[in-house]
This record gives C-alpha cells, sequence and structure tokens, in this order.
C-alpha cells in the first residue's frame, strides 16, 4: 500500500466519467502552427489572441531588459522586489486604463484573488454571474463577505439581491468577455444597477483586454463605460502574451491592496523581463490597431461558417467560439479526430463548464489565416458527415 492510494479512487472516477485531465508539451514558440509530438498542429485554443506571444519586438525587449536587470526580481515588491519596470508598467497601465493608479501581479488568479477577498469586507454581499471564472468564485469563497450568484439572462435576481438592504457595501463582479462561452456582459445595464443601487462593479477584462475598444482596453473602452467602472481586473498572460495580473482603480484602492492583499504581499514581484514583455506588447497593441480588426473579421468569418455548417456556437460574440457539443465524451472524441488531422483544440468539460455541456472551446487570433479557418471547417464537416458530432450540438 503507498501513501497516496487514497488518491486513486478520484483519479479512476474521473476517468471512467470521462474528466480525467493530463498535459501536453509544446515544442516550438505559441504561433498559429505549433509543433507537438514530433508535428505540425493548428492550434484554435489558445489565448494569444494577437500573436504577441512570439512577437519579434517582444522577444528583442526582453533580451535586453534581460541584459538591464537580470531574470529575477529576487524579493517580494514590498521588500526589495520593487524595479524600475515595474513601476513604468504600473504607470503606462493606470494611463492604458484610465484609472488613478495600477497595481500588478504575478498571475490574473492572483489579481482576483487580491480584490475580491481584500475589498469587499464582512457585512458586505459579493455578486457574482454564474459563469464567472474559478479565480473570481474562489476569492469570493475566501472573502470574509457573504456571496450570490446570478444568471446573466435572469437580471431580475440580480436586481432583486442588490436591492437587499441589510448590506453595507454591494460589489457585482462579471467578466467582460466570458471565458468559455465568448459573449459579454450586458455592461451597461450592470452600469445602470450599480448607480440605482449604490453597488461598486469590479470588471474582469482577461479575455477582451488588448483586443477590444478604440485603444485595446477592453469591452468597457468599447462602450464608452470605462468611467463607470470602479476597479478593472486583467491579465496579461492572454491577448498580451506575456504572463501577470493587474488591478486599476483609485488611488485608496491601490493602496489598500499594496497594504492588505496578501497575494500581493507574500510573493515574489513579477520578473522584471515579463514587465519588458508586455510594454513591448502594450506598444504593439496601441501602434497596431489593424491586429485588432483582423481579430473581429477572422472571428465573425469563422463562427458563420460553423454557424452554417448547423453547430451551436451559444451566444458568441467573440473571438471565443465555443462547439457546444454536450457529453464529455463526445467532446473527448471531436478533439482527438480534430487532433488527426492536425488541430489542436482541447475538449472543455465540468467543472470548467456546466454538465451535459461540454464543448470545443475555439479561440481565434489576429494571425489565423483563411486558409486555416477553412481547412478547420472542412474537417469539422467531414465529422459531421461521419457522425462524430451528436445531435445536440446541431442547431438545424
Ligand atoms: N480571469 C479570467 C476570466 C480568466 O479566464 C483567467 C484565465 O485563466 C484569469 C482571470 C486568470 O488569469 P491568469 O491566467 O493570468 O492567472
Amino acid at each position: 500500500m503507498g501513501r497516496f492510494d487514497y488518491l486513486s479512487k478520484t483519479l479512476e472516477q474521473l476517468k471512467r466519467a470521462n474528466l480525467f485531465r493530463s498535459l501536453r508539451s509544446i515544442d516550438s514558440t505559441q504561433g498559429c502552427v505549433v509543433r507537438i509530438e514530433g508535428a505540425e498542429k493548428i492550434i484554435f485554443c489558445s489565448n494569444n489572441y494577437l500573436g504577441l506571444a512570439n512577437h519579434p519586438k517582444v522577444i528583442q525587449d526582453v533580451i535586453e531588459a534581460g541584459k538591464k536587470y537580470g531574470y529575477g526580481a529576487a524579493a517580494s515588491r514590498l521588500i526589495s522586489g520593487t524595479m524600475r519596470p515595474h513601476i513604468e508598467l504600473e504607470e503606462r497601465l493606470a494611463n492604458f486604463l484610465n484609472k488613478e493608479a495600477a497595481l500588478i501581479f504575478p498571475s490574473g488568479w492572483m489579481a482576483n484573488e487580491a480584490v475580491i477577498r481584500t475589498i469587499p469586507q464582512k457585512g458586505d454581499i459579493i455578486l457574482l454571474d454564474k459563469a464567472d471564472h474559478a479565480s473570481i468564485i474562489d476569492a469570493a469563497r475566501g472573502s470574509q463577505a457573504e456571496f450570490r450568484t446570478y444568471r446573466r439572462d435572469r437580471p431580475e435576481r440580480l436586481e432583486k439581491l442588490l436591492s437587499e438592504e441589510k448590506y453595507k457595501h454591494k460589489f457585482i463582479v462579471t467578466e467582460s468577455i466570458f471565458s468559455m462561452y465568448g459573449d459579454a456582459a450586458d455592461l451597461k445595464r450592470l452600469v445602470e444597477l450599480k448607480n440605482n443601487y449604490g453597488a461598486i462593479l469590479i470588471l474582469d477584462e482577461a479575455h477582451a483586454f488588448g483586443c477590444l475598444g478604440k485603444n485595446g482596453a477592453g469591452l468597457a473602452e468599447e462602450l464608452g463605460l470605462l468611467g463607470q467602472i470602479d476597479i478593472v481586473v486583467a491579465t496579461m498572460s492572454k491577448a498580451l502574451g506575456a504572463a501577470g495580473g493587474v488591478v486599476a482603480g483609485e488611488q485608496k484602492v491601490i493602496e489598500f491592496l499594496i497594504n492588505k492583499a496578501r497575494s500581493f504581499i507574500y510573493t515574489t514581484a513579477p520578473s522584471p523581463v515579463n514587465c519588458a514583455a508586455v510594454l513591448a506588447a502594450l506598444k504593439i497593441i496601441k501602434g497596431e490597431p489593424e491586429r485588432r480588426g483582423r481579430l473581429r473579421e477572422n472571428a465573425d468569418y469563422l463562427r458563420s461558417r460553423l454557424k452554417r455548417l448547423g453547430l451551436n456556437t451559444g451566444k458568441s460574440r467573440s473571438h471565443i467560439i465555443p462547439v457546444i457539443v454536450g457529453a464529455a465524451e463526445d467532446a473527448l472524441r471531436v478533439a482527438e479526430e480534430l487532433y488527426k488531422r492536425d488541430f489542436l483544440i482541447v475538449a472543455i468539460r465540468p467543472p470548467t463548464v456546466p454538465a451535459g455541456a461540454a464543448r470545443l472551446r475555439i479561440s481565434v487570433q489576429s494571425e489565423h489565416s483563411r486558409e486555416q479557418m477553412d481547412k478547420l471547417c472542412e474537417a469539422f464537416e467531414e465529422l459531421i458527415k461521419q457522425g462524430f458530432l451528436p445531435a445536440l450540438s446541431r442547431t438545424k
């Protein structure tokens, strides 16, 4: 008997339910085509939405920053880990998000954890969209405040929760573009509600940051609502092609996080080299708005082709296009068949999405070619003909 035999039962259960997860390693940069298990695959599941993870200018600035500052920050931010690139990046991000101040974290997960576990306090209520990311849900669970969830297609419940008078402060926390659905929060309505009920709105722009809005600041900027968002959280790990999270808001909020947020205080500062990568990415995002244009065009093109094939893409309106299959087993089989045809799209299964709603989460990049998208549609067409996509996934 091994010491960890008690874990085997759960692992076996996961395998039987087609919910077991394992790792696959890529042996190239993260482009539209990656090298994996000795073969080239067209990738349609990474978050490198603007092709910046392997952009030559980013790589060049990273090399220069490495020579100047080395790689490691060697201490937490409050000890001796704060270096010039951290400050430069925070100033740049505050400016980009049109807020007084910004604070960076080693990951978007930690940024959500910092805000949601620190700012809402005992006697407060946090209202979460049911589809909010695990980092938001777990942070709310760990907060001293109470929390409830609402469904974005039923805003009446949110309004009812907001109308309860027993709480000191009310917080609404939502993603802007939902990571597994590709639809957008009804920000205009959320802003109206937060104003009517004196609530605070926290917006996680993880999947819109760099991709939407006139300057790439996200959905709130696109809708002209950035000034109405009390706290913006975003990640530099997706469209910006690097790593890390950011919180932007009033100076007071940032000072509070610096003093109280455990995921900021008790961790080593991000590498200065990573800050250089993000600064380079922000320059490209500013200087090449056509990338955002291409991303939108590609997403619209691919979504309409997939819909014409009769596939269920849910309410997607962004570069995240789910093909909802249903059973975990079926989603795994479709992913495997696509892999045999040289596409990498991983099946997303419960608990990441609800039971019975397993899917292929397709994410489009600005750098995908028409040919690559056409090839993917041809592969789906073949799989439909061969009966790999069950009736549930078809809209007609
Ligand atoms: N918020 C959302 C909506 C996400 O999808 C993710 C992604 O993983 C995160 C936060 C966490 O960001 P990071 O990957 O930088 O930790």
